[in-house]
C-alpha cells in the first residue's frame, strides 16, 4: 500500500482537529498534516452513521411509547 504524504512537507502523519469556520452553524473537523498543519480535507463533526443511529434510537423510543396502553 502506498504511504499518504502531505503535499507541502511530505509528512506522513495526519490528525483530526476541530475546525473553526465562522460562517454557518454546522460543525466541521479538519484532517490535517500533524507536522505542518496543512489542511487535507474537511468533514462534518458528527459522522453520518452516528447521526442515523441516534435518530433510530429516538424513533424506537417513540414507537415503544405509542404501543403502551
Ligand atoms: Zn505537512
Amino acid at each position: 500500500m502506498a504511504t499518504s504524504k502531505c503535499p507541502k512537507c511530505d509528512g506522513s502523519s495526519f490528525e483530526i482537529v476541530p475546525a473553526h469556520i465562522t460562517a454557518g452553524s454546522e460543525q466541521f473537523r479538519f484532517i490535517q498534516c500533524s507536522d505542518c498543519g496543512v489542511v487535507i480535507s474537511a468533514m462534518p463533526a458528527e459522522h453520518l452513521a452516528s447521526q442515523l443511529v441516534k435518530a433510530l434510537a429516538i424513533l424506537e423510543d417513540q414507537i415503544k411509547n405509542l404501543r403502551r396502553p
